[in-house]
């Protein structure tokens, strides 16, 4: 059994396998698709997710790294 994971952009569940994991660069804070599993990471199913995802803002709810910091 895959491991299941939700889509940012439809939150529709689905194995992690036919998903692509987006995580954020720490240093450049640009959105990193299909990079290494580290640190905190959301996953979209499809092209028209990631861009559904984009245009909302979803990355930046999900992939909050400022405020922390400062
Ligand atoms: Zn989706």
């Amino acid at each position: 059994m895959s491991p299941m994971r939700t889509c940012i952009g439809c939150r529709k569940v689905k194995p992690a396998e036919t998903m692509q994991r987006v995580t954020r660069n720490k240093v450049s804070g640009d959105l990193v698709f299909g990079g290494p599993s580290l640190g905190r990471g959301v996953w979209v199913c499809s092209e028209a997710c990631r861009e559904r995802a984009l245009e909302s803002g979803a990355f930046d709810r999900s992939l909050k790294t400022r405020g922390r910091s400062s």
